[in-house]
């Protein structure tokens, strides 16, 4: 008998839990603290020369929370729309990006992880925008790799 297609979701990398519940996190010098209150929805690395840029690293890594679910403990991140729709959020002291919201996800807004306290834990489910990945960053995590984001080329 011929096996049924596996849905469930495959493994994360290294087969980690790739969205813990509820998390803290900030920037680099602390003045922005915020805690989410729920698991992600998604988890993904983004190479677009936009987060490259906006993060000055090469990879982006974003959890996608609904709005709510992130609070912020005191102070408020600073806005700043790169391009018609899209506003990045960052630290006003420190610099540190914190987050990007578009009016393409209008109920969501995309944390970046490597500013959590356990970031190696929310793994990567996915790269988004690979076609904008350095030819020399080469990843073996066998996840999959969009040109841009999934649905789209
Ligand atoms: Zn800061
Ligand atoms: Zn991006």
């Amino acid at each position: 008998m011929p096996r049924t297609p596996d849905r469930e979701k495959p493994p994360t990398a290294l087969g980690r839990p790739s969205k813990p519940g509820p998390a803290r996190g900030g920037c680099l010098c602390g003045l922005i603290r915020y805690r989410t209150m729920a698991p992600p929805r998604w988890v993904a690395a983004c190479h677009c020369a936009d987060c490259r840029r906006a993060s000055g690293a090469f990879l982006a890594v974003y959890a996608g929370y609904i709005p709510t679910d992130l609070i912020y403990e005191a102070e408020t991140p600073r806005e700043f729309s790169s391009s018609p729709g899209v506003v990045r959020s960052f630290c006003p002291r420190c610099g540190s990006s914190l987050t990007y919201r578009s009016t393409r996800w209008p109920d969501e807004i995309h944390l970046l992880t490597a500013t959590l306290d356990n970031p190696a834990s929310f793994c990567p489910e996915s790269h988004v925008f690979d076609r904008e990945r350095p030819e020399w960053l080469q990843l073996a995590d066998g996840l999959p790799h969009f040109p841009t984001t999934p649905g789209k080329d």
